[in-house]
This record gives C-alpha cells, structure tokens and sequence, in this order.
C-alpha cells in the first residue's frame, strides 16, 4: 500500500536489523536508474522497513473502519462542518480554505470566532476579492500569522481575475495556482471540498502516524516527512477522503494528544504499534519481517536516544530541537491627546507593507540595539520622535511605563512602554508615515496586533 518512490518494493521489504553490509541493496534489475551509466554500481538505498508501515491490506480496511465510525459518533462541530452538511451553495469555496488557512498554528477554539465572522462579511469568492487588504487585516486583528489573511484575500482575487471565479479542484492545481495553498492546504481542500482520494499531512497526523508506525526519526526531517506523505495518501479512504483526513485530525486533536493520550479510547489502538510496544516491553511482533533494530534503521529513534520506558507512546514523535528564538528589544510611545469628545485619543501609524506584521497599525515605534542602556533609550526614542514629529520633545517628558513581553514564533520581543501626553496636535506627513488619533475603542476595532493591544 506504500507506494516505493524508486518503484523497486522488494527492497524497502528489508528488515532493518539486517547486518550493514546487506541493507545495502543493488537496485532491482526490473528498475535500473537511467541515470547510471551500464555496469556501474548501483548506490545504497535507506532501508524503509515493513515494521514502519502498513502492509496488510486487511489492517488498513479495518483501520479505516475503526477510525470512520469513531469520527462520525465523537467528531466536535464545528461551523465548517456544519456548512459541509447543509446546504452550502456559493460557500463552498470557504469552507475548508478559510478555515485551514486560520487553523494553521491556530487553536479551533480560537478560530471559531475569526471564521464565522469572516464568512458572515464576506460569503462569496468575489466578495472577498473585492474587500481592501485593510479590512482584512482588521477582521484578522488578534489571530497572528498576519500574512495568511493577505495571501487568502490575494488568492480569491486570482480565482475572480484569472480564473473565471472557479476554484482549482484537484490538491495539484489548488497548490500550482492559489498563493498561501501549500500542499498541507491543497490535501485538504480537495478532500474535504471535492472529494478527491488525497491525504494531509498536518502536526496531528504526524503525531498519530509516527505512533501508529512507530516511526522515532526526527519528524520535521524531509525523509520521515516523505515517508508519512506516502502513509498518509495510501490509508485514505476512497469512498470518503475528506471525513477520513477530518478523523485522522480529529484523533490528534482529542484523543492521540501530546502529552497524555488516551489510548484506552483510541478507535485505532489495535493498530497502533506504539502502544503495543508499551505494553509489552519490546517492539510490536510483524509477521515475516524482523523488528527494527536502533541505529541503523532511517525511521526508528536515532542511537543516542534510544526508546524510553517512562514516556510510553510519547516517545513518538521525535523533533530536532528547535531553534532558540531571537531576543528583540523595541522602544514604543504611547502618544495621547485630550479629543473633540473629551475622552483620551491616541496615535498609530501604520508598519510596511512587507515584513513582521506588514500593514498593521501600532504605536511610534523603534527597534533598540541590544546593549543600549535605559537612558540612552529614553534619548534614542525622543531623538526619534522630534525627527519625526517635527517638533522638540525632551527625553525627560518621557514616562516609563513598563515592558511588555511578547512572543512571536521566531522572536522573543520586548516592548519597553513610555508614554507622552500631548496638549496640542501633531502634524504628520501622511505619505510617509501613514498614521492617525483614535479612541480606545476604535484602536481594539482597527488592524492592531495583539502584542499592541498588550501595550495599551
Ligand atoms: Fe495514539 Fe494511543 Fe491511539 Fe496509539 S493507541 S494512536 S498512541 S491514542
């Protein structure tokens, strides 16, 4: 049911415990690499053994089964769901896109919100093309990964403008023709939306597949990826693509959880090779083939972190360790001025249109060197906001109010808050910097971060 990418299946049937000299394997006569010239040796393929996949015809109907029927007695609903089910009419082409699109590195129950708001303002693809980037960027205030609502807005533009207003169908198009459609997205709208016999691959299915198959290898790694591609296009079901992609999720998300899984639950324990090997002490037995040995084997657990009992069926998935997110230190003003109403009203300008938060609206601010001392920050910003104002501003009119940390997935910023009351107003150059007074209540309703919400 895995398809070899090199089309050679007897040598990914290799026990991986076999001696080093024998995994490696000459290419099957039947397959030769026409990139090889004749006679020369053939080069060694990894072994992928049987251990980490799902052989048995019979096992993967049943799984199929297993997993189906739990999906349509437990399954959350959720508003795209519902939509599925009812009469959708011209809302299909959201219906997955706009969901998947805001639920990449985003919790359901924040979504929920954000998506049926979006829906309600904008029902159709030519609706949506016909919005400003600033509206969008409003409506998605709060939700982070700013860019995705950009290219969702630019996409819909190129299915009105070039396309003819129709959505691509297949996972191939969707991916080839819509900007922000990686091939997690275009998996699952074709699925789920078009019924097309594809399978996704997100966090959660990783997370599942990598125990159902054990497979121990660093799970960001290009070749377990591929691998669980394979895995994950081979076990979807034909009859019903988009619930079985939808279950699989659905297992990740409530059942097969990080840190504490529910496996006395599991609609697919009896499959699940993690948790046998749980329970039994040792690898899960595989009729005809030997079990994996560690080290040699490019899908188990590398050698220095070999299986440990205490973590049961979390020991899969492995990750390489992540990156150590980059220190950021910004300078923020909170400019304020009595307005007409009497209440406070208070300055933002708007940032670039490319980069971190393009497009949003924030308070005047400016990055800081890292070793800068408190003083010369205090300087530096009112250095800056003279130039920028056009008008004389003392560092000392500046009044600390305090720092706020925020956490982006790469950066580690600080905002250190100062605050400048205003008696008169500010005239600004408005092609430069782009920029204007508003009320606390129209500052939460504008296209703000949440790290700028923080700071008020
Ligand atoms: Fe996940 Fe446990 Fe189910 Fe295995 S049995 S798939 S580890 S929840």
């Amino acid at each position: 049911l895995v398809r070899p990418r090199t089309g050679c299946a007897s040598i990914r049937q290799r026990p991986c415990r076999a001696p080093a000299s024998a995994a490696v394997e000459p290419r099957s006569p039947s397959c030769p690499d026409p990139a090889l010239p004749a006679g020369a040796p053939a080069p060694a393929l990894a072994p992928t053994p049987t251990r980490h996949h799902f052989s048995d015809p019979e096992e993967v109907e049943a799984l199929r089964r297993n997993l189906l029927a739990w999906y349509d007695r437990c399954k959350r609903d959720l508003p795209w769901r519902a939509l599925v089910r009812g009469d959708i009419g011209k809302q299909r082409w959201g219906i997955m896109w706009v969901s998947e699109i805001m639920l990449q590195q985003t919790q359901v129950a924040t979504v929920i919100d954000y998506y049926n708001r979006w829906m309600q303002k904008w029902p159709t693809l030519q609706a949506l093309a016909q919005a400003s980037l600033e509206e969008v960027n409003e409506l998605w205030a709060g939700l982070g990964y700013y860019s995705r609502g950009k290219r969702l807005q630019e996409a819909a533009r190129k299915v009105v403008s070039e396309l003819g207003g129709h959505m691509p169908r297949t996972a191939e198009a969707l991916q080839k023709l819509l900007p922000g459609v990686g091939r997690y997205t275009a998996g699952a709208i074709a699925s789920i939306s078009y019924g097309q016999a594809t399978g996704v691959v997100d966090g959660n299915v990783i997370r599942v597949l990598c125990r159902l198959r054990c497979i121990g290898a660093d799970s960001s790694s290009p070749a377990v990826i591929d691998q669980l591609w394979d895995m994950a296009n081979a076990l979807v079901d034909r009859s019903r693509p988009g619930d079985f992609n939808q279950a699989l999720m659905e297992l990740g998300a409530t059942v097969c959880v990080p840190k504490a899984p529910l496996c006395g639950e599991c609609p697919v324990k009896q499959h699940c090779r993690a948790r046998c090997r749980k329970l039994f002490g040792k690898p899960a037995p595989v009729p005809d083939v030997e079990d994996c040995g560690v080290g040699d084997c490019p899908l188990c657990p590398p050698g220095t972190q070999p299986w440990d009992s205490s973590l049961g069926v979390t020991n899969f998935p492995r990750k390489a360790a992540k990156k150590q997110a980059r220190a950021m230190r910004t300078a923020t003003c909170v400019l304020e001025r009595r307005g007409c109403r009497g209440g406070p009203e208070y300055l933002i300008m708007q940032r670039p249109s490319s980069g971190l938060l393009a497009g949003l609206w924030e308070f005047p601010s400016l990055p800081l060197a890292e070793d800068l001392q408190e003083e010369r920050e205090r300087e530096v910003l009112a250095d800056h906001l003279q130039a920028w104002m056009g008008q004389p501003v003392a560092a000392k009119s500046l009044r600390f109010i305090g720092e706020v940390i925020h956490i982006f997935s790469h950066i580690h910023q600080t905002y250190v808050v100062y605050s400048l009351p205003l008696d008169g107003d500010v005239t600004l150059d408005p092609a430069s910097f782009p920029s204007r007074w508003v009320t606390e209540e129209e500052f939460h309703a504008s296209a703000v971060s949440t790290a700028m919400k923080k700071v008020l």
